[in-house]
């Protein structure tokens, strides 16, 4: 597997510059994952398929589908690209390379996890500001058009919303400076994770009922839901923040009822 993942890389890197494997290489990443993942929600909505596991019973409209996925694609061109091509020089500076040796696996999945607490953290503050009355009005109702989300709906959002929580993705491996896999790693993990919570769907296999800390999909579901002043779950990835901070306090006493309820049917039959 490490020398698959060697030769690899070696490849890349004989063949393509440093820039171009990190703005070039990423954004292609980037969009092939984040497409794949994303797209086959919308076929699972539009066929009926699995619907049994939808959380909402609201389905998305043809034009509503077609108007997100132009926006995005009009979004990562502009914005996306750009910032990746604005921001290589930084990260050069704060250590990112793509040379041989190759990090060990121990560094890879330490560097990760950090980036993933971190991202919570930050996104968990940036999203509670995003909600105050000015900044929902003019910025983040954008992302909250999709009452009913779908996995694509995750980057659709106004891009001064882009710029400020793509912030909280990007500022992990700005002061870690780590090898350019691990950064396309994290970006694949990272773009998993948000396409999985807007996914509109919560499956017997999905990983917020092994990971009790993990949100996932049903978590950020309620959070699009309900009324902007009301909804709670700030978070991105984990459940702890708005724990400690009891802004889950609505989906935890949703989440209570319904347990009592199945339990309740369960004693009936
Ligand atoms: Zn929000
Ligand atoms: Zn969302």
């Amino acid at each position: 597997m490490a020398s698959i993942v060697e030769s690899g890389w070696r490849y890349l890197i004989t063949h393509f510059s440093d820039f171009q494997l990190a703005c070039l290489g990423s954004f292609l990443l980037h969009e092939s994952v984040f497409f794949l993942s994303g797209l086959p929600f919308i076929f699972l909505e539009r066929a009926g398929l699995l619907s049994k596991y939808k959380i909402q019973t609201k389905n998305n409209s043809l034009a509503a589908q077609e108007k997100c996925i132009t926006r995005l694609l009009l979004y990562h061109f502009c914005v996306n690209l750009p910032v990746m091509i604005v921001s290589y020089p930084v990260f050069r500076y704060m250590g990112m390379r793509s040379s041989f040796p190759l990090p060990s696996w121990k560094v890879v999945s330490t560097q990760i996890i950090f980036y993933f607490i971190l991202e919570d953290f930050v996104f968990y503050w940036g999203h509670r500001v995003l909600h105050t009355k000015w900044l929902y009005k003019h910025v983040h109702s954008v992302h909250h058009e999709y009452a009913t989300p779908f996995g694509l709906t995750s980057e659709y959002a106004h891009p001064a919303e882009i710029l400020f929580l793509g912030f909280a993705t990007i500022i992990g491996p700005a002061i870690t400076g780590p090898h350019l896999i691990t950064l396309w790693l994290w970006m694949v993990l990272r773009v998993l994770e948000t396409v999985e919570a807007h996914c509109g769907y919560h499956f017997p296999w999905s990983l917020s009922n092994f990971l009790p800390l993990y949100g996932g999909a049903d978590f950020h579901d309620y959070h699009h839901r309900l009324l902007y002043t009301k909804s709670g779950n700030y978070s991105s990835t984990f459940v702890y923040m708005d724990w400690v901070f009891g802004t889950d306090k609505g989906y935890r006493k949703l989440k209570a009822l319904k347990k009592m309820g199945v339990e309740e049917d369960s004693k009936q039959t």
